[in-house]
């Protein structure tokens, strides 16, 4: 099988692409580094089952180009910063929707039918119930970025239903873990590299979210996509708790050892303009495909805060 990843040099894709080479996909990537980084696939180069095309999904020509000879598209590109679409209107339309649509269009005249697209839990807005279900309804996202992915799950499914296309939708809740390169976490380790004195955190810190390991995310993808059949296949793929803004500021602080830091809240119910306070979502339908987590919210945060110490340094 020869898959292409969207966004392979990305934090979660660059996972993937090591869960898909290990299982011995031939794997090429496009991305154009806007913020990814070569340094998460460099392992990968000198690997024959490996490519890399420096592209930009928004340009029609470069994804012909890269959907040829494939037979499965990871659709993982996207503008990761939900708060970029307060300032700039257009980022999430064009990275998102219509770059979903440029991929798909190419996927059919290049004759490859199978999409795997990294969608995410803000696509449900803001008075679902908690845990979210996959069938829960109607899907109202309260920022660009959540209406971006809402809008790209409408296009997948219309290649599904047109042209014959089949489809996993991945509906993400926070996805957390080694080579992070944004979030929560990522944030108040340099903010304390910066003044080790206090830590700010936006909003009053009591919003609380699931978060997953990236492995746990990327194996929960590899395993569904495997197993499962349907034309539309849609999964929340997430863990079995919470963990909140609080608790994860008192994590940072206990792991960097500055335990000084005054912790300081700037208030509100929420960190920005389209933020989602609180977000949990149900993984029953994850679990019937036999699939579980190794770690549960506040133990992926402990973790992915002694890796990102790790990696970013003090
Ligand atoms: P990331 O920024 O690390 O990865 C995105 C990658 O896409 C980057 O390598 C970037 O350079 C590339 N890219 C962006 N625009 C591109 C374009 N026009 N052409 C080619 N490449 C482009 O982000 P991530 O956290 O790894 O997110 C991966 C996917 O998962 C995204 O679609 C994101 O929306 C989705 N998601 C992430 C989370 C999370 O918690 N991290 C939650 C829900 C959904």
């Amino acid at each position: 099988m020869r898959a292409l990843v969207t966004g392979g040099a990305g934090f979660i894709g660059s996972h993937l692409v090591d869960e898909l080479i290990n299982a011995g996909y031939e794997v090429n990537v496009i991305d154009n580094l806007s913020s990814g980084d070569m340094a998460l696939i460099n392992h990968h180069m000198q690997n024959e089952k490996f490519s890399f095309i420096n592209g930009d999904l928004t340009l029609i020509d470069d994804i012909m180009h890269a959907t040829k000879d494939i037979d499965v598209v990871f659709h993982m590109a996207a503008n990761p910063d939900i708060r970029l679409g307060t300032q700039i209107t257009d980022t999430d339309l064009k990275q998102g929707t219509i770059a979903t649509y440029n991929i798909l269009e190419s996927m059919r005249v290049n004759g490859v039918n199978k999409i795997v697209f990294a969608s995410s839990s803000v696509v449900y807005g803001e008075d679902a119930p908690m845990p979210t279900p996959e069938n829960h309804g109607p899907c109202l996202p309260i920022s660009l970025y959540g209406a971006s992915k809402l809008g790209s799950e409408g296009l997948i499914t219309s290649w599904v239903g047109t042209f014959g296309f089949q489809a996993w939708i991945f509906r993400f809740a926070n996805i957390i873990g080694e080579r992070g390169t944004h979030g929560v976490i990522f944030d108040f380790i340099h903010k304390l590299k910066r003044d080790s004195s206090r830590l700010e955190v936006l909003g009053n810190g009591l919003q609380e979210k699931s978060y997953m390991e990236v492995k746990d995310c990327v194996r929960a993808m590899m395993h569904i996509f495997t197993n499962t059949k349907e034309p539309v296949n849609l999964f929340n793929l997430g863990s079995h708790d919470t963990c909140s803004v609080r608790r994860i500021a008192e994590i940072v602080v206990d792991e960097t050892g500055y335990h000084d830091a005054a912790i300081e809240y700037t208030g509100g119910d929420r960190g920005w303009a389209g933020d989602i306070p609180k977000a949990m979502l149900s993984i029953e339908k994850m679990l019937s495909t036999g699939y579980d987590v190794n770690y549960n919210s506040e133990a992926a945060v402990r973790h992915t805060t002694k890796c990102l110490i790790e990696e970013i340094g003090l």
